[in-house]
């Protein structure tokens, strides 16, 4: 399957990101927990330069929780702070503040060298579309956020959003865009939905997601839908077993195969065949 994706106005992005950066202190990153390395960009590296860095293994209510797990380690091993977070439900989200502590202490020391105390750590979230940027800075911030308003030096009407003493938050994320090196990984952005839709073949992008499902989590195919069995039959074949399971038929009774795989992405997508993880950590997937 070829996707590919078009950078358009990425040039624009890169800069007005540069720009930001020399407002804060640390970077927040958010990742989606069923596809971390995938759904990250790694210009972000060079993007930070020197900065205060943080990961965010989001919507990890959707994902495998051993995996998640190996996913903690594999970020902390490479010098990481990080936090397993469900932004949807607020889980993880106290563990938050406290690492952020951590993550800046040498800026908050060098702060108190000079005599300055109790200078908030300014962060800003970043991550690809889709990952839960906006759902995360509600639901950190909460109701209880003040915005500070605008202050000379912010640009674009940029808003800090103070959180408590020691955090503040610019209030517009930073939106990276998904990059890839190979299929794989545009296949799992694809299964995640962080794709559009519109650029892929449904069907195609579905035969993919039973042969992973096959592979990796047998058993939830047949659970979802009752009645497939997915034995020795070729992806095309499950799809429509899935198709007669939900009665997707076409006029004279044929399956119809393009609906199947809108239930089935659907299905995946929000948790509704179980939690799934799309990849495991480079040394744990052997
Ligand atoms: P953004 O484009 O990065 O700002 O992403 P959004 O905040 O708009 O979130 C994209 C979708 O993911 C929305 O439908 C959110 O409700 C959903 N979402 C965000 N965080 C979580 C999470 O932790 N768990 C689940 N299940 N869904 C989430």
């Amino acid at each position: 399957m070829n996707i590919q994706w078009y950078p358009g106005h990425m040039t624009k992005a890169k800069r007005a990101m540069k720009e930001d950066m020399k407002l804060i202190d640390l970077v927040i990153e958010l990742v989606d927990a069923r596809t971390p390395l995938g759904s990250r960009n790694p210009d972000i590296d060079e993007l930070a330069g020197g900065k205060a860095r943080m990961v965010l293994l989001n919507k990890s209510d959707l994902a495998d929780e051993k995996a998640n797990e190996e996913w903690v380690r594999y970020f902390t091993d490479q010098g990481c702070h990080v936090v397993k977070v469900n932004c949807k439900t607020g889980n993880g989200l106290k563990q938050i503040s406290p690492t952020v502590q951590e993550a800046c202490r040498e800026k908050i020391e060098r702060d108190r060298r000079r005599g300055i105390l109790n200078r908030p750590v300014r962060a800003m979230v970043v991550g690809i579309p889709n990952v839960g940027k906006s759902t995360f800075i509600n639901a950190f911030a909460g109701r209880a956020c003040a915005k500070t308003g605008n202050r000379p030096g912010v640009t674009k009407g940029n808003q800090w959003i103070r959180l408590n003493k020691t955090l503040e938050l610019l209030d517009t994320p930073g939106i990276l865009w998904p990059k890839f090196e190979d299929q794989k990984a545009g296949l799992n952005l694809a299964f995640i939905g962080s794709i559009n839709d519109e650029i892929l073949d449904k069907e195609e992008l579905a035969l993919e997601l039973i042969r992973f499902l096959r592979g990796r989590y047998p058993g939830v195919i047949e659970k979802r839908y009752p009645g497939t069995e997915t034995g020795e039959d070729s992806p095309f074949q499950i799809l429509e077993q899935i198709a007669q399971a939900r009665s997707c038929l076409l006029k004279g009774g044929a399956s119809d195969s393009a609906k199947a795989a809108s239930i089935l992405l659907d299905d995946f997508r929000s948790g509704r065949l179980g939690r799934i993880t799309l990849e495991l950590p480079p040394a744990a997937a052997g």
